[in-house]
């Protein structure tokens, strides 16, 4: 695996012979997009995570089914994905890291937790919230996230070195898993990964060229349950090993990546009120 700091950019993603294929029209493509540090700037605020500017206007020219259209993959609630992305429609939003499926006009999917495993979230609450404060803390529906990331070193390092081995040990006591990603730590249903809903779309659309857009080390899952004709796209240039292929950086290139994915979707779009003039 090469380093996120080393991995092709823009030009030559565009160049990928699957890619300029479905750009040219000759196969079907899905886009798979995670949201924080992709698709929006990170912000201590995680409920003010807007978009970048630009962001929605170009995806809501996304068709909602078939050839071009997207879906995101985030570790957040796939609810509040969706709201961040309205009036853009995502064909389906795989949330809290591809626990819950969410598709338009269904109500989310997601597995049944047992209660011995909301006992255990309850008490990994208890044992951070006096330590990392609420706002640090993100409650989801199949999972609890400790967030650090625009802290001081230092207070990074205290938060990690109090809350760490408690959840550690927790995750080994109840079957939880403790999984590590930029900017905290989050106990999860085991089992579930991003690359879980990569497989699934390929199952469902074996024909089709997936290119996954995606920033941090929870996406490397994903990266990896990509096929060789797939496209996998560090967001950033982070300086640790990735499997993606290729790296842009937000929101400059990224913009002009979904600028080209949606003029490409926009050409193969029936022409209104040609359908009927032959
Ligand atoms: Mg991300």
């Amino acid at each position: 695996m090469r380093s996120g700091r080393n991995l092709p950019g823009l030009d030559a993603l565009l160049a990928d012979p699957a890619l300029a294929a479905v750009l040219s029209g000759r196969r079907d493509g899905l886009l798979l997009l995670d949201y924080d540090g992709t698709l929006a700037p990170f912000t201590p605020r995680r409920d003010e995570a807007r978009p970048y500017p630009g962001v929605v206007e170009i995806l809501a020219r996304l068709p909602e089914a078939g050839s071009g259209r997207f879906a995101v993959v985030t570790g957040r609630p796939a609810a509040t994905a969706a709201a961040f992305l309205a009036p853009a429609r995502p064909s389906t939003v795989w949330g809290c890291h591809g626990a819950q499926r969410l598709g338009p006009g269904q109500p989310v999917t997601q597995p049944a937790t047992a209660p011995a495993t909301q006992a255990a979230l309850v008490r990994a609450m208890a044992l951070a919230l006096p330590v990392a404060g609420r706002e640090a803390l993100e409650s989801k529906p199949a999972g609890l996230a400790l967030h650090w990331r625009g802290l001081p070193a230092a207070a990074r390092q205290a938060l990690a070195e109090r809350i760490g081995p408690a959840w550690a040990e927790l995750a080994q006591i109840t079957g939880l898993a403790l999984h590590p990603f930029d900017g905290g730590l989050e106990l999860r249903l085991p089992g579930f990964h991003k690359g879980l809903a990569v497989e699934a779309l390929t199952r469902e659309n074996p024909q089709t060229v997936l290119v996954y857009v995606g920033d941090d080390l929870t996406d490397e899952d994903a990266f990896q349950a990509l096929g060789p004709n797939d496209a996998g796209v560090l967001a950033g240039r982070p300086d640790r090993p990735s499997a993606a292929r290729y790296a842009l950086t937000p929101p400059e290139e990224l913009l002009r990546f979904l600028s080209a994915w949606a003029d490409a979707a926009a050409s193969r779009q029936p022409q209104p009120g040609r359908s009927h003039a032959q």
